[in-house]
């Protein structure tokens, strides 16, 4: 790496190769060598081949190799620069946010086909999104939905602070609230409720990929013994803060469905399922039954 004549495309296709050595088989050792340099030297990563004949200077040099080092010891792109594209947007995270997942843009497309439904995406709906995170959920379907306005509300502190910097960034500050404290709601306040919540049987977690057991916070992962109280926690106040005719879209388990819709039927809700990109069920959408 102190070879003065390094250029960033020489230096990157070294990186790449050092990633598929040491990551396995399931890792994407040519993309993650793209975003760790494009990131160290301050470029747009889709346009980093672009730049393939730029010099290195010896101070990127060494921040490079930090980022590789860090990456090959276990620690996933998105928390080593500290950001993560959703839905086409850059959210920052904090250590406090879950990495916002590809398999998450389901429920965000499951929302829009709702407004879809029910009059069109200028409809002047309350979202409401529990345990908003980076406010990835929230914050995509605030710059798709012009009349709506949002409420984030989560356990920790650092994530609502985190979520409210990436609506300023984003351009929906004007239009968005985030609280810390999940039950800071009013009755029928909400109109389309969503959330990602934690969904992870409390034993199992330890058995998951070191880039999450790691380095995503288990506030937002853990969902108790059998991965479901915050479900329970959810349903139990759904009625009080859904509006008249009102819905919710819940993130779940690929093996969840049937048991988040039996404690939703409890509850007086009936539920639909949406799948993932892989096939797997995803998205729950929840109506009243009396509605
Ligand atoms: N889908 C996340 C994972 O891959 C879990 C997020 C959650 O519990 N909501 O680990």
């Amino acid at each position: 790496m102190s070879d003065g004549g390094a250029t960033l495309g020489s230096i990157r296709r070294m990186a790449a190769r050092r990633l598929a050595a040491a990551l396995s088989s399931d890792d994407t050792p040519a993309l993650d060598a793209r975003l760790l340099i494009a990131a160290a030297v301050g470029l747009d990563a889709d346009r980093l081949v672009l730049a393939d004949y730029r010099a290195v200077t010896p101070a990127e040099a060494a921040v490079i190799e930090r980022y590789l080092e860090r990456r090959i010891a276990g620690e996933p792109v998105a928390r080593i620069i500290g950001a993560k594209e959703f839905w086409g947007l850059p959210f920052v995270l904090a250590p406090e946010t879950l990495v916002p997942r590809p398999d998450t843009e389901t429920l965000v497309e499951a929302v829009l086909a709702y407004f879809d439904r029910r009059g069109g995406r200028e409809r002047p709906f309350t979202l409401v999104d529990i345990g908003t995170g980076t406010g990835a959920i929230l914050i995509s379907l605030l710059t798709e939905l012009p009349s709506t306005v949002g409420i984030g509300v989560d356990l920790s502190e650092g994530a609502a602070r985190q979520a409210r910097d990436n609506a300023e960034a984003l351009g929906v500050a004007d239009r968005s609230l985030f609280i810390k404290g999940l039950w800071g709601l009013a009755a029928g306040q909400a109109d389309v409720i969503v959330s990602n919540p934690p969904y992870i049987v409390s034993s199992i977690i330890e058995t998951l990929d070191a880039t999450v057991k790691d380095h995503d916070p288990r506030l937002a992962l853990d969902g108790g013994p059998d991965g479901l109280d915050a479900y329970r926690a959810i349903i139990a106040d759904l009625d009080r803060i859904m509006a008249p005719g009102g819905a919710a879209f819940l993130e779940i388990g690929y093996d969840q469905a049937a048991t988040v819709a039996a404690l939703l039927a409890e509850g007086g809700f009936e539920a639909m399922v949406h799948r993932d990109l892989a096939g797997h069920d995803r998205v729950l959408e929840i109506s009243r039954v009396s509605d």
